[in-house]
């Protein structure tokens, strides 16, 4: 059975029909314009899927905290404003007359990841993904461990710095020092010109070494974070993925990075990259229906 699967991101909104195998027969994708807030989004995203026909059901993947009860989002942090308390899956179900399945973003592309990526060979691993902001997934048994009501895992938001005012708590969390975003935009400072990852990975490549030190400086910032989950969860994997991490050399130098800060006992861990890239999240937005349709 076709999925059509969206994968609502802080920067892109990413579409998809998708067969049971997990391979995308269509794709598009759309810039979010997050600014605008979470009720908007929506509309865009309806919009958008009003093009497709041809699927059973719906699975969307989204940034922000997702209750497993009703599909509404329980918590998004400011990178789409407004977003907090949509009913996402009632608003979709009564649009399009089809079953809708919503879930975390991250624990989604860990989801596909375990489906037919990186993780198919680990029934437990955790998974990090880096963009507008950081995500998290803990994989125990080939299922999400979901905590008290639905949002463990919001790796993003560990505080790897003091708080100096309350009101600013954001700024202590590791998504404010090692998300892509805060890379291009501290690389954009150096060269207005670049808007992305691949523009400043070949600024680099020309030789640019105030770009080139600025990312040492944004791996060690990454290390630590997945350090300190080794440290916590002693997991059998580490699946890094986001756009940025498509780049293998780079996932090679955070995981010889990370091994300079772990403990000897721990120094074994795989960290390895997202095998189905930028695409994980679409995929695992379709596997919630492939993975789990028959026994319901
Ligand atoms: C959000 C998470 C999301 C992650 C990646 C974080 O800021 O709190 O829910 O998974 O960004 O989009």
């Amino acid at each position: 059975m076709n999925i059509l699967a969206c994968d609502i991101g802080g920067t892109t909104i990413k579409l998809g029909l998708c067969n049971s195998l997990g391979e995308i027969i269509e794709y598009k994708e759309y810039a979010t314009e997050a600014f605008k807030g979470g009720m908007y989004i929506i509309e865009q995203v309806m919009d958008y899927m009003s093009d497709y026909d041809g699927y059973e059901a719906i699975g969307i993947s989204t940034a922000g905290q997702v209750s497993p009860l009703d599909g509404s989002i329980l918590y998004a942090n400011p990178n789409i404003p407004n977003y907090t308390g949509v009913r996402l899956k009632d608003i979709l179900e009564d649009r399009f007359d089809k079953p809708v399945k919503v879930e975390n973003d991250v624990n989604a592309a860990a989801l596909g990841e375990a489906w037919i990526g990186a993780g198919r060979s680990f029934a437990d691993f955790i998974c990090l993904t880096f963009g507008t902001g950081i995500g998290g997934a803990i994989v125990m048994q080939g299922e999400i461990y979901k905590g008290m009501n639905g949002t463990a895992g919001e790796f993003g938001h560990m505080v790897m710095y003091p708080i100096t005012d309350t009101d600013a708590k954001w700024d202590s969390m590791y998504e404010k020092f090692a998300s892509t975003k805060v890379l291009v935009q501290k690389a954009q400072a150096i060269d207005p010109k670049i808007i992305n990852g691949k523009m400043l990975f070949s600024r680099i490549d020309e030789g640019e070494e105030e770009l080139l030190s600025l990312l040492g400086k944004w791996e060690q910032e990454v290390s630590r974070g997945v350090a300190t989950l080794i440290h916590i969860f002693n997991p059998p994997a580490v699946i890094v993925g986001g756009g940025i991490m498509e780049q293998s050399w780079l996932v090679e130098r955070i995981g010889i990075s990370t091994r300079e800060i772990l403990l000897d006992s721990f120094q074994h861990t795989p960290i390895l990259p997202a095998e189905l890239g930028n695409k994980a999240a679409l995929i695992g937005a379709a596997s919630l229906y492939h993975r789990y349709s028959e026994s319901e």
